[in-house]
């Protein structure tokens, strides 16, 4: 789970890691009276779990209560990256004097945790990683070691921060690998941390991910989630026990198995790209007993997605047989009726995949239309996408 900003920041505090003081507000009102009762300046934070906020017009300096609200006004619904903020943060100003960066994450490919220090904060990291790697340092850490202040000291060193600062960030980074370790985050990053102009080390802006895996250790943290981010269709998918996940293309994808339903995600993507790129709007994997009822449900709920243009329907018939997947559809658009406006790509295959297509065939029902390749399929449902 992918934490908010602000989330983030009370976690810090939690740990100690040096922050400003926050608060999070949903209308002007609230931002003007947080921003009152932090006094003076401030800055108002977009509340968005996606990168850039800054470039975007999402985080801006107040000079009172006042202009907190103006500015939190401007902040609230807008669009960033797709994201809608519903939220800001309200933060106490910083005389900035320097920004640096500085993150733990796990480092899955060498199977160890991995620090990454940089002078070269506040910009996109990544594209310091490429146009300058030499300006960050990435050192991994062992997990039964730590970070000890010695090595954080060594790490910041070899990151080439300033030398009367090393001792102060070296702190931080050894309080960053606490909130690592005793939250079971997989990420915690700092972009910036500065140094401000009476010389303290502060987080500004900090980025967190929890390692849903560690749940069980941390009921605090189903606090956290955030519910209002939650597409209404994935959550009647959840409801139905289908697992439903929300993409950004226009064809929608029902297929069973997980493993079937991913390949037809790239084949999908891969036929798009003679379309004009389409790709897949969502995927839905309807499991191993494909009945009438399940395909009715999950057909309802790909057809739902307004960003849906053409539907791919990819079925191995493995223990549910063909036939028997071939009448769950055929069932499945009489419950829909005119709900079902979409037109329908099939591909059947495996167990009784014959009788299975005889029984599509002879339906004929002017949506559906038969394949008998996942590419040609693929391929026809990127072409209705398209049109
Ligand atoms: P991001 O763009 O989503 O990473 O948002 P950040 O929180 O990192 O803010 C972007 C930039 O805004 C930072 O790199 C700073 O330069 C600036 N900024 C953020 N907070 C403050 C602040 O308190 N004072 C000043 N002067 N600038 C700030
Ligand atoms: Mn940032």
């Amino acid at each position: 789970m992918d934490l908010f900003e602000y989330q983030a920041r009370d976690l810090f505090e939690k740990h100690g890691v040096p922050v400003l003081a926050g608060a999070v507000a949903t209308t002007p009102e609230e931002a003007e009276s947080a921003a009152a009762s932090m006094g003076g300046k401030v800055v108002v934070k977009a509340q968005v779990k996606v990168g850039g906020r800054g470039k975007a017009g999402g985080v801006k300096v107040a000079a009172d209560a006042a202009d907190a609200k103006v500015k939190a006004a401007a902040i609230l619904g807008m669009d960033i990256k797709g994201h809608i903020v519903g939220k800001v943060m309200i933060a106490q100003a910083a005389a900035i004097e320097a920004e640096y960066y500085l993150a733990i994450l796990l480092d899955r490919s060498n199977r160890t945790f991995l620090v990454m220090a940089s002078v070269a904060g506040g910009m996109d990291i990544e594209h310091v990683a490429k146009e300058t790697p030499e300006k960050l340092a990435k050192v991994p850490v062992n997990s039964i070691d730590g970070i000890s202040k010695n090595m954080a000291e060594k790490i910041i060193r070899q990151a080439q921060f300033p030398e009367e600062i090393v001792a102060k960030v070296a702190d931080v980074l050894v309080l960053l690998w606490k909130v690592f370790t005793s939250e079971d985050a997989t990420l915690v990053e700092v972009n910036p941390l500065v140094k401000t102009a009476d010389g303290r080390i502060v987080a500004l802006d900090g980025k967190v991910t929890l390692d849903d895996n560690a749940d069980f250790r941390h009921p605090d943290h189903a606090a956290l989630e955030d519910h209002s981010a939650t597409d209404p269709l994935e959550a009647a998918a959840k409801e139905k026990n289908l697992n439903y996940v929300k993409l950004d293309g226009s064809v929608g994808i029902i297929g069973n198995g997980a493993g079937l339903v991913m390949s037809t995600l790239d084949v999908v993507a891969y036929a798009g790209e003679k379309f004009g790129g389409v790709k897949p709007a969502n995927f839905l994997d309807i499991g191993g007993g494909a009945s009438a009822e399940v395909m009715a449900d999950g057909l309802s709920i790909i057809l739902g997605d307004k960003d849906v243009k053409s539907v791919f329907v990819n079925v191995f018939g493995g223990i549910t047989s063909c036939d028997a997947v071939a009448n769950g559809i055929v069932k499945a658009l009489e419950i829909l009726g005119d709900k079902a406006t979409k037109p329908i790509v099939v591909r059947l295959d495996g167990n009784n995949v014959i009788e299975g297509r005889r029984i599509l065939n002879e339906a004929a029902h002017p949506l559906i239309q038969q394949l008998e390749t996942m590419d040609g399929a693929a391929a026809r449902a990127a072409e209705l996408a398209a049109k």
